[in-house]
């Protein structure tokens, strides 16, 4: 068995894991076109995801209503970081996204779940090494050409 690293808060609450959630909504949601969705339901459980304990979330998404949840694992979140979190976040986002071109075919999910991973990745990197901001550029402060 290999040794396991913690790198998370292990005394984080519900509450502070809420809170941690909300202000990623804030921020990620306009940057994912989620905003006009009519409502996307953010919750956290006590408890581990019953399909495995490392799970962290879980997205349930009912695109013909523009109707989502994503439901996060606290025991699981307390074992990651910050920017692990953030993570998460932005993929269980993604499959809001992509999931109207879901499959039940077998081995659809995988393909999902590389689809969602590359996006979530791309969205992330992107933010870090561009706009960093959710200020809209003005011609003003738009970098010249
Ligand atoms: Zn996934």
């Amino acid at each position: 068995m290999e040794d396991y690293v913690v790198f998370g808060d292990l005394s984080m609450t519900k509450d502070q894991l809420q809170k941690k959630i909300t202000k990623l909504a804030e921020k990620w949601l306009i940057i994912l076109g989620l905003r006009n969705w009519v409502n996307i339901n953010l919750q956290v459980s006590e408890e581990s995801c019953p399909r495995g304990k490392d799970t962290v979330a879980t997205a349930y998404p009912e695109w013909e209503y523009r109707h989502a949840t994503i439901e996060f694992y606290l025991p699981a979140c307390q074992e990651i970081d910050d920017d692990k979190l953030e993570y998460f976040f932005v993929h269980e986002c993604c499959h809001i996204l992509v999931n109207e071109m879901a499959s039940k075919k077998k081995g659809a999910r995988k393909h999902e779940e590389r689809t969602v991973t590359q996006l979530a990745q791309a969205f992330l990197w992107t933010w870090k090494d561009g706009a960093g901001t959710l200020e809209k550029p003005t011609y003003k402060n738009r970098k010249p050409k």
